[in-house]
């Protein structure tokens, strides 16, 4: 037997050693984290206009190994007055890409407590498949309330219309997987998309705001409710990205915009002390940011458990 967190699809009750989810009181509004699972990707994306003695030894200080590393899928679910908001939708499935640990939310926002049909608003931080994957799985939408908005920047839905390719550095196959599942979610939700130009108050105390740099509709979503704030920064920040906010991630669409935007939001969430949670940061991902010299440094909460 290994003690691999994996669930036992035979049992009902508690099926996984290591929770999922992880609940956080923003004043009146219910933040709670779902991880989707975990993306094995090759570490040689991520930073890859760094130094690679620079970029190797980084990776070694984070006791992380050279080749592939787990990279965290988490989303959100906001509950504010009467609505419930589903921020992102994890991976969904794509058999091809070979990534079999992620692609859970469903199963686990059923598993804590969380109807699919209960969800009145989806607001997506951009669409990558990783984002929008959950929402295009066999029998999904006919779960979902015929009348859910989705809630998307414009810019963000043009882009996908003829992609723009030529800045990333992702693995291979990933292009193809990513033009595919973002135009079947725009085929498949057309009728259910509410979009934005430059911000959206989705929920009171729940605005959307475009950011850019990831792709050109990438957007950030800030809850605020009496003296309590969170930004969930979707793909702007990366577990390298406060040490070395200036390396590119292979999935950035613009790397160099992408870049400003990290440092503008870290300086942001620096300033202010409020919580961030982002998609790919370590699970559940809540912390504070803080300035360290020419820096910045991730700073975890301690669990309320
Ligand atoms: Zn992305």
């Amino acid at each position: 037997m290994t003690l691999q967190n994996t669930s036992h699809p035979a049992k009902s009750g508690p099926e996984e050693l290591v929770p999922s989810r992880y609940a956080v009181k923003i004043g009146e509004i219910d933040v709670i984290v779902v991880s989707d699972g975990v993306l094995p990707l090759p570490t040689k994306m991520l930073g890859y206009n760094a130094d690679p003695t620079e970029h190797a030894a980084w990776l070694n200080d984070m006791f992380l190994p050279p080749d592939a590393f787990d990279w965290a899928l988490n989303a959100v679910v906001v509950r504010s007055g009467e609505q419930t908001i589903l921020i992102d939708a994890g991976l969904g499935l794509d058999p091809a890409l070979n990534l079999p640990r992620a692609g859970q939310l469903i199963k686990r926002l059923e598993a804590a407590g969380i109807d699919l049909g209960s969800v009145t608003d989806v607001v997506l931080t951009h669409m990558h498949m990783d984002h929008v994957g959950g929402l295009i799985v066999d029998g999904v939408k006919e779960r979902l309330r015929p009348d859910l908005r989705i809630h998307v920047a414009a810019a963000e839905v043009k882009f996908w219309e003829s992609p723009d390719f030529t800045h990333v550095n992702m693995p291979p196959g990933f292009p193809d997987a990513l033009r595919a599942a973002a135009k079947r979610f725009a085929e498949d939700y057309r009728s259910n998309l509410r979009t934005f130009e430059d911000e959206h108050e989705v929920a009171p105390g729940v605005v959307v705001s475009r950011t850019g740099g990831h792709t050109p509709g990438h957007s950030v979503v800030r809850v605020a409710s009496g003296k309590d704030r969170l930004m969930f920064a979707g793909n702007a920040v990366f577990a390298v990205g406060f040490e070395h906010p200036e390396w590119y991630n292979g999935f950035e669409h613009d790397p160099e915009e992408a870049a400003r935007v990290r440092v503008r939001l870290l300086r942001e969430l620096a300033e202010t002390g409020e919580l961030l949670v982002a998609t790919h940061m370590p699970f559940p991902s809540v912390g504070h940011v803080a300035v360290d010299g020419d820096h910045f440094r991730w700073v975890p909460v301690f669990w309320d458990y």
